[in-house]
């Protein structure tokens, strides 16, 4: 006798993508006039991920950024980019690393992205002022580009270079504390802006000293204090021992949206 079989009902098998890597150091060292900044560094970002760095002053963040920029010569070590390139890294510099009197306007520092799309001693075209409006638009700044610079508030400084860096394409961007003296308003929208960049794919990597906005917001958090003292969800990361050995003393930090003290004590192993 003849059967028919049932059909089965085929579900679809979920496919798992690999995530991308964006960026790998690898055993960085760095030194400054016989003083190391950053020892053995060794970390991964994934494409599309968003991590904080926090560490004290003097800690190596700037240093660790500059380097990853090829800013920096490092003595050991080495930074590779995943994207296509050194173009693929925008950086917004910290405020007081740029000279805001110097008489530019918006749209012309947004124009310094394109460099590579114009070819040195060539004028920009129409084409090239079309991709700088538009990577106004997208940090809400289409309305001032023709100020100068240094008429800029805090914040709308920031968005300026994150326009500098979507001009030039960029897939990596790196921040050197964007939100330092700029007013929890503009950091709010500052942060929409990188969160709306990053829901379109873009890679962000910043440092910080906001330890609570670290936690909230980001994937993951890089604690540097000179060495990487631990690299992971803020859950792993804002472990006493860890807070200690980068703080020392008393400091403060969240868990479950509460202050938590810290002292000394604390750390076993520092
Ligand atoms: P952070 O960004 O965490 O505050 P930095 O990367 O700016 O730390 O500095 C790390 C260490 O390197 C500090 O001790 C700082 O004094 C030193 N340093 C930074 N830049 C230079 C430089 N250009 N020349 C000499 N030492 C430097």
């Amino acid at each position: 006798m003849l059967t028919v079989a049932e059909p089965i009902e085929m579900k679809p098998v979920p496919v798992r993508v690999p995530a991308r890597l964006a960026l790998e150091v690898r055993d960085l060292t760095v030194i400054y006039n016989n003083e190391p900044a950053l020892e053995n560094i060794s970390f991964s970002v994934k494409a599309g991920e968003r991590v904080a760095i926090i560490g004290p002053n003097g800690a190596g963040k700037s240093t660790l950024i500059k380097t990853v920029m090829g800013m920096l010569q490092p003595q050991a070590g080495m930074v590779k980019i995943h994207e296509s390139g050194r173009y693929c890294l925008g950086y917004v510099p910290q405020h007081e690393g740029v000279d805001w009197s110097f008489p530019a306007t918006v749209r012309d520092v947004v124009m310094m992205g394109r460099i590579r799309q114009i070819g040195w001693l060539r004028w920009p075209g129409r084409a090239q002022w079309d991709a700088v409006d538009v990577a106004l638009e997208r940090v809400g700044m289409a309305d001032l580009g023709d100020r100068q610079i240094g008429e800029l508030s805090g914040g709308q400084r920031r968005r300026v270079f994150i326009a500098r860096a979507l001009a030039q394409e960029a897939k990596i961007l790196l921040l050197d504390e964007p939100f330092s003296g700029v007013d929890a308003g503009a950091q709010a929208s500052l942060m929409d802006v990188l969160d709306g960049l990053n829901t379109e794919g873009m890679t962000i990597i910043l440092c910080t000293h906001d330890l609570a906005l670290a936690f909230k917001r980001f994937d993951r958090v890089l604690a540097l204090h000179q060495q990487l003292i631990a690299y992971g969800t803020a859950d792993e990361v804002y472990q006493p021992s860890v807070l200690a050995r980068l703080y020392g003393g008393q400091i403060a930090t969240l868990e479950n949206g509460r202050l938590l003290f810290v002292d000394d004590h604390h750390c076993n192993d520092c």
